[in-house]
C-alpha cells in the first residue's frame, strides 16, 4: 500500500483522484476493508471519502430532497424528514446490520457495493430514487434501476464519485412496508426481502403497487406483473394469496449458503401476505409493529 488520502474538500479529493487515478473509494469502509482484509482486493492507493463535508446530510429542495453519498445510515435514521416523508427507506435502513455498523456504513457504499441483499436497494427501487454522480469536470444523474448493472457492478465510470441521491416527494403511500426475512438476531443478511407501496382509494382497492424484493436475483426485482396485477383489487388475503404466485414466478433466486432458491422463491410470495394484515390499513407510512415474521415470512 502506498497510502491512504483524506481530502477535507471535493477540491482535494480531485486533486488526488488527478495523482492517483487508481486510488480505491472509500467512506465507512465496512464493505471494502472487509473485501481487502479477504485478500479480494489489493489496493495501492485508499481515498477515503467520508471528510467532506458536501458529501454528506440531507437538503430540503422543495419538491425533492438530496441525501448526501456519505451520510452514515444512523445520521439519516436521525432525520424527521427521512422518517416522516420516507419511512419505507427509514425501515430498510433500521435493518442494516447492528448499531456500530450503521453508525460507520453509508448510503452510497450500501448503493456502490450493488449487492443483491443491500437492504436500502429495495426501498430506493420502489422510491425510484435518482443517483447523483459527480466527476471533476462532470455531473450526471441515472435512475437507480439504470445504475446498478448486477452483483457488484455498477455504471460509476472512472474518475466519478456517488455524490448522493435524490428521491422525489411524492402524495403519501397509504402503504409502506419493508421486511426482511435473514437468519434471527444481528448482523443478518437478508435471505428475502420486500419494499412495497401502495396507493389505496376510498373503498380500498388498491389504485398503485410499487414491489421490490431483495436477494432473489443479480440485482432488485420488480415485477411490473405483479404490480399490474394488483390494481383495482382489494387489500383483502385472496389478492394477496393470488400475487404471491405470480412473484414466486418472477423471481430468479439462487442456491447459497443461506438459503435454497425454492425457498427463497417460496417467501418471496409469502411476504406479500403480510400486506393482508388490517394493521396496514388506515395507517399510511407507519411501520408494522408489534408481530413477528417467521422464517417462511408468514407473519405470526
Ligand atoms: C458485520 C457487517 C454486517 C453488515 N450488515 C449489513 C446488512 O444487514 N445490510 C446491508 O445492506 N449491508 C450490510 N453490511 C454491508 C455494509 O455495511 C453496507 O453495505 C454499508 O452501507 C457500506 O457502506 P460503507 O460506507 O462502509 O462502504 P465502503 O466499504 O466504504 O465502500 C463500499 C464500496 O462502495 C464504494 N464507495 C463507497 N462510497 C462511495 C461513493 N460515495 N462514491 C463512489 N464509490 C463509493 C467503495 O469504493 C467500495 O467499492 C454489513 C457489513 C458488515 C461488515
Amino acid at each position: 500500500m502506498n497510502g491512504v488520502y483524506l481530502p477535507e474538500s471535493p477540491a482535494q479529493l480531485w486533486e488526488v483522484l488527478s495523482l492517483h487515478p487508481q486510488g480505491v473509494l472509500y467512506a465507512g469502509g465496512t464493505d471494502l476493508l472487509v473485501r481487502i482484509g479477504k485478500g479480494l482486493l489489493r489496493p495501492t492507493v485508499l481515498v477515503c471519502l467520508e471528510r467532506i463535508p458536501e458529501l454528506r446530510g440531507v437538503e430540503d429542495h422543495g419538491d425533492r430532497i438530496f441525501l448526501g453519498g456519505c451520510s452514515t445510515h444512523s445520521s439519516l435514521l436521525k432525520e424527521n424528514l427521512i422518517r416522516d416523508r420516507f419511512p419505507i427507506l427509514a425501515e430498510g435502513i433500521r435493518s442494516i446490520g447492528s448499531p456500530h455498523i450503521r453508525n460507520m456504513g453509508t448510503l452510497g457504499g450500501n448503493i456502490v457495493t450493488a449487492s443483491p441483499a443491500g437492504d436500502t436497494l429495495p426501498p430506493l427501487y420502489v422510491l425510484d430514487a435518482e443517483i447523483q454522480l459527480l466527476g471533476r469536470a462532470s455531473s450526471r444523474i441515472v435512475p437507480i434501476r439504470d445504475f446498478i448493472l448486477g452483483p457488484g457492478r455498477t455504471d460509476l465510470r472512472e474518475g466519478e464519485i456517488l455524490g448522493g441521491v435524490w428521491l422525489k416527494k411524492e402524495r403519501p403511500w397509504q402503504v409502506s412496508f419493508f421486511e426482511k426475512v435473514g437468519r434471527r438476531k444481528a448482523l443478518s443478511i437478508s435471505v428475502v426481502s420486500l419494499a412495497a407501496l401502495l396507493r389505496v382509494s376510498d373503498d380500498g382497492s388498491i389504485q398503485e403497487a410499487r414491489l421490490a424484493w431483495g436477494s432473489v436475483g443479480p440485482t432488485i426485482v420488480s415485477s411490473p406483473e405483479v404490480e399490474r396485477f394488483l390494481v383495482g383489487r382489494s387489500l383483502g388475503e385472496a389478492t394477496w394469496r393470488e400475487a404471491g404466485i405470480l412473484a414466486a414466478k418472477a423471481v430468479s433466486p439462487i442456491d447459497d449458503v443461506r438459503a435454497t432458491a425454492s425457498y427463497r422463491r417460496r417467501v418471496s410470495g409469502n411476504l406479500l401476505l403480510r400486506l393482508s394484515d388490517p394493521k396496514w390499513k388506515g395507517a399510511p407510512g407507519e411501520p408494522l409493529k408489534g408481530f413477528e415474521t417467521d422464517r417462511e415470512g408468514r407473519c405470526g
